[in-house]
C-alpha cells in the first residue's frame, strides 16, 4: 500500500517506528514526548539540534535566523508582508500557481499593495511566469515566489529562479530538502512542515538578520513578529513540541541517507521514471513544461476529469492512495516527497499501464 498524498505526506518508516516508542512514558518522570514542557532542557536540546541540522543540510549561513513556528504556510502569507513590507508597503509576485495567488491576496488584505508582475494562470500554470525585463526592485519591498507549486506541479528549480538584485522571498513548503537551493539567493524562506519535514503543526522560517533589523514593526502584534520568536529560540509561546520532535527525527533520517544531494538524486530518479512513462503514453499527459516540472508533485491527466476520478478511486482498491489532483484542478497528482520509495513509483506505473491497456 502506498500513500501519494500532497500533505501531510508520507514519512520515513524508521521515523514512524521511533515515534511509536517515544509515546511510552519515561519510568522516572512519567512523561512521554507529548507531555514534556517546552521549557524543559529535553525540549530545548531538541530545538537546538533541529536548528543545527537544518543549517547543515541547507548550508544556511550565520547571518540568517532559523525558527520553528505554528500556523502553517498560510500564516507565513501574513507574517512575511507584516515583517518585510514595511518600507514601500508594496510587494511583487510571480504567479506560478494557487499558493502564489493566495500569498498575494493575504498581503492585500493587510493593506499592502501586491503587484502580480506576471502570471501563467491563463495557460493553467503549465509554464513558469518570467520576470519582466522592466522590473525595478527599488519599487518593491521584495519579490515573492513559490519554489514548488504543490497543486499545479510546477517548480522554479535553482537554475530557473528569477534573477533579481532585490530581496527575494520563497515559499518552499512542498520542496524544501527535496532539491538543492542556494540559500544566499533568498532573503526569507518558509515551509510548512507537513510534506518533507515531518507532521503538520510546525513551520520553518529562515530570515536574513540584517533585513529584519531594517524593518519598522511597531504596529505588528507580538506573535506575528519574527524577532520575538528568534529572541526566544522558537519558544516565545508554547511550542509545537511533538511536531518539532518529529521534524528533528526526519532531519536525522535525511542526514543518515546522505543529505539533500542524495534526496535530490532519488527524487530525480523517481520523478523522471514517472514522467518518462507518462510522456511515452498516448493515454496520459503531464502538461507542465519539461524544465519546470515538479519532482515532488507529479501532475497528469487522461484529459477526461470524470474518468481520472474513477481511475483514482480504483487505484485505492489496489492499495494506491491519494492520487486525486487538488479539488480545484482535478486530474491526478502523485506526490513523491523524500520518504516516497521507488517501489511506490513502480507500483503506480504498473497500475497506470494496466488501466491504459484496458481502455485503449
Ligand atoms: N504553500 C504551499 C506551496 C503549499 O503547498 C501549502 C499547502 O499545501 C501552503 C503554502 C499552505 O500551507 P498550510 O496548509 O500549512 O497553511
Amino acid at each position: 500500500t502506498y500513500n501519494f498524498s500532497a500533505g501531510p505526506g508520507v514519512l520515513p518508516d524508521e521515523v514512524i517506528t521511533q515515534i511509536k516508542q517515544e509515546f511510552e512514558r519515561n519510568e522516572h518522570t512519567h512523561m512521554s514526548i507529548i507531555e514534556i514542557s517546552h521549557r524543559s532542557a529535553q525540549f530545548q536540546a531538541i530545538v537546538t539540534e533541529a536548528e543545527q541540522k537544518l543549517r547543515e543540510l541547507m548550508a544556511i549561513p550565520e547571518d540568517y535566523a532559523v525558527i520553528f513556528l505554528q500556523g502553517g504556510g498560510s500564516t507565513q502569507f501574513e507574517m512575511i508582508p507584516l515583517n518585510f513590507a514595511t518600507n514601500q508597503s508594496h510587494i511583487a509576485i510571480l504567479d506560478s500557481g494557487n499558493f502564489a495567488a493566495k500569498a498575494s491576496e493575504a498581503a492585500e488584505m493587510l493593506g499592502k499593495q501586491a503587484t502580480v508582475l506576471n502570471s501563467t494562470k491563463g495557460i493553467n500554470y503549465q509554464k513558469l511566469p518570467i520576470l519582466p525585463e522592466h522590473f525595478d526592485p527599488e519599487l518593491y519591498d521584495y519579490l515573492h515566489i513559490v519554489t514548488n507549486n504543490t497543486i499545479e506541479g510546477i517548480t522554479f528549480h535553482q537554475d530557473n529562479l528569477p534573477s533579481t538584485t532585490g530581496r527575494l522571498v520563497a515559499d518552499m513548503s512542498s520542496n524544501i530538502l527535496a532539491e538543492p537551493y542556494d540559500i544566499n539567493a533568498f532573503d526569507a524562506v518558509f515551509a510548512g512542515g507537513q510534506k518533507n519535514l515531518g507532521p503538520a503543526g510546525v513551520t520553518v522560517a529562515i530570515t536574513k538578520k540584517d533585513w529584519l533589523a531594517q524593518q519598522d514593526v511597531r504596529h505588528v502584534g507580538p506573535m506575528m513578529r519574527y524577532q520575538n520568536h528568534i529572541d526566544k529560540q522558537s519558544m516565545y509561546n508554547t511550542s509545537p513540541v511533538f511536531s518539532i520532535y518529529a521534524l528533528n527525527l526526519v532531519l536525522d533520517w535525511v542526514v543518515a541517507q546522505g543529505g539533500v544531494t542524495e534526496m535530490h538524486r532519488r527524487n530525480l530518479e523517481k520523478a523522471h521514471k514517472l514522467y518518462a512513462f507518462l510522456d511515452q503514453s498516448d493515454f496520459y499527459t503531464a502538461p507542465v513544461e519539461t524544465n519546470a516540472r515538479s519532482l515532488t508533485n507529479v501532475v497528469f491527466t487522461t484529459g477526461d476529469l470524470t474518468r481520472d476520478k474513477m481511475i483514482a478511486k480504483r487505484a485505492e482498491s489496489e492499495g494506491l492512495f491519494n492520487l486525486n489532483g487538488h479539488r480545484s484542478v482535478g486530474g491526478f497528482r502523485a506526490s513523491l516527497y523524500n520518504a516516497q520509495s521507488m517501489a511506490a513509483v513502480d507500483a503506480l506505473i504498473t497500475f497506470l499501464k494496466k488501466v491504459e491497456k484496458e481502455q485503449v
